[in-house]
């Protein structure tokens, strides 16, 4: 069928159906607003197809396969044998039953679904190309639109996703077969999670990263235990290392990286090593990072400025500075975390439906599915600091409680920071076991404005990980019972 130039007309249209924008148009259904949602590629977006879903999936899978294989303490000894393909296969079933409620879920809202690519004709109309011969394309005018294109991954000179060793994250969650080794470029929180998948499955794993640690952004003592276990698996680390180019060396390719200025813990800079290196590999995985999806959408046809990296900024009720186009998600700025676009998400259509929404940040969680877990919430005890606050903190330690000894993971913390005179929570942050499901009870505490007494007076089940927060806040009050107090 050939779409011809018909224009149809939305309330609400917003472009992209990952996590920022299906939540968006699903929460303008649920207002009872008119809204298209057009996506490109696939329901659910980077997080359900590409990011969030298929790297856990592949991190569950391979933690099931190590700790099997690393359980004798316990008295099992087994050997499990991988079946890549069974397990990619396993993750794709995961994946397309989400991507598959997202379609219906947003069917059931009202929300009208769009294939196609969008591209801003002028402030009020887009024009949505389908692809395939003879598709042609279409106008949609809207009163509103909600711009959720998500991020993609960055690439860096000499390394071309489109060159067979070369890998970004999505290309790495769907391999085919295990690779004997693997340079990973970039220590940041993607790089680090494929790295501890690929080192569980057996590759021999090096990470090059141009900064002198592993998850830049992260306190040293959450970073600490990631950093050694990685090393316990195996992974080796070239820190202050800038990766320049690829050769093909016949039964594999040599990864040249050169020395590049290391940012320092006291803020200067140094040269952390000198010569530049050469490492033979199977593959290589670049994880830089991300940057914006805008420059293919021809956002001056409508006003809407972008920031010199191509982030679409926004003010606390997530519009641009054009007054009726809202930007959601990943397109929006830092962090670049799926919850915080969905979030950002629900906030623009609860603006648009004319209710009082505004974005809160405070409690806005961060979580990194490393092994073990990182996860934080609200103020370190650094910004509470910078912010005026005199922090009160408490910790309680792992290894102190039965529950974790039991799951046979006991290295990490909890720490929770708070304001010494009122002691309201102001933050937390968690490395260990669970410590990304621990986290919903701290995030909570922030979002309330609970103080210690509230946490540690609330009857945690025995034996749980969760006592641990309680004997964190009791730890900071001076009174926990499985630790020693300060
Ligand atoms: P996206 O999910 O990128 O969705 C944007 C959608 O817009 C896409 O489907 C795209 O096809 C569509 N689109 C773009 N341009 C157009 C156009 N012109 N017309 C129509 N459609 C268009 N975040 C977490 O919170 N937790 C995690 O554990 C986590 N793990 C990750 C692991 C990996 C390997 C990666 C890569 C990312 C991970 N993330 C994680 C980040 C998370 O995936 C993103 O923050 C999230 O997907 C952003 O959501 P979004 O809706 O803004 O954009």
């Amino acid at each position: 069928m050939v779409v011809g130039d018909v224009t149809t007309g939305t309330d609400v249209l917003v472009i992209g159906a990952g996590p920022a924008g299906y939540v968006a148009a699903i929460r303008a259904g649920q207002l009872d607003l008119d809204v298209t949602l057009v996506e490109k590629d696939a329901y659910g977006g980077t997080c359900l197809n590409y990011g969030c879903i298929p790297s856990k999936a592949m991190i569950t899978a391979t933690n099931v396969a190590h700790e099997a294989k690393n359980a004798e303490e316990m008295g099992i000894h087994a050997e499990p044998a991988i079946d890549l393909a069974g397990m990619v296969g396993w993750k794709d079933e995961v994946v397309s039953q989400l991507t598959g409620g997202v379609e219906k879920l947003c069917k059931a809202n009202g929300v009208s679904l769009m294939e196609g690519t969008a591209t801003f004709a002028d402030e009020n109309t887009v024009r949505i190309s389908h692809d395939g011969e003879g598709q042609g394309s279409e106008s949609v005018s809207f009163e509103h639109a909600i711009v959720a294109t998500g991020s993609r991954p960055i690439q860096i000179p000499g390394f071309d996703f489109a060159d067979d060793p070369v890998l970004s994250s999505r290309q790495a969650l769907s391999l085919e077969n295990v690779p004997d080794s693997l340079v990973l470029v970039g220590a940041g929180y993607i790089g680090m999670e494929l790295a501890s998948v690929f080192a569980k499955l057996g590759t021999d794993v090096t990470v090059v990263e141009m900064l002198d640690d592993v998850l830049p952004g992260y306190d040293d003592d959450l970073t600490r235990p990631v950093k050694q276990r990685a090393e316990e698996l195996g992974i080796d680390f070239h820190f202050g290392y800038a990766a320049s180019e690829w050769k093909d060396i016949g039964d594999g390719i040599r990864v040249v990286a050169e020395p590049a200025e290391a940012v320092a813990s006291d803020g200067g800079s140094e040269a952390v090593e000198a010569e530049s290196i050469e490492l033979d590999t199977e593959k290589v995985l670049i994880a830089v990072g991300r940057q914006p999806v805008t420059e293919s959408l021809d956002l001056e046809e409508a006003g809407v400025e972008t920031d010199d990296r191509g982030f679409i900024q926004t003010d606390d009720r997530a519009r641009s500075n054009v007054e009726h186009v809202f930007a959601v998600g990943d397109v929006a700025g830092e962090p670049m975390l799926a919850h915080k676009g969905s979030y950002e998400g629900q906030v623009a259509a609860e603006v648009i439906a004319g209710e009082p929404s505004a974005i809160d940040y405070q409690a806005m969680p961060a979580v990194v599915f490393t092994d073990p877990e990182i996860a934080t919430v609200g103020m370190s005890e650094d910004e509470a600091e910078e912010a005026g606050f005199s922090p009160l903190v408490g910790k309680f330690p792992f290894r102190a409680s039965g529950r974790a000894l039991t799951t046979g993971h006991a290295d990490g913390f909890v720490k929770i920071v708070a304001d010494e005179e009122s002691e309201f929570v102001l933050g937390a942050s968690v490395v260990g076991p669970e410590a990304s499901e621990l986290l919903g009870e701290l995030g909570l505490a922030v979002e309330l404005g609970a103080t210690l007494e509230d946490v540690a007076g609330t009857i945690h089940a025995h034996p749980t990980l969760s006592e641990s927060v309680m004997e964190a806040a009791e730890n900071a009050l001076g009174h926990a019972i499985h630790t020693l107090n300060r």
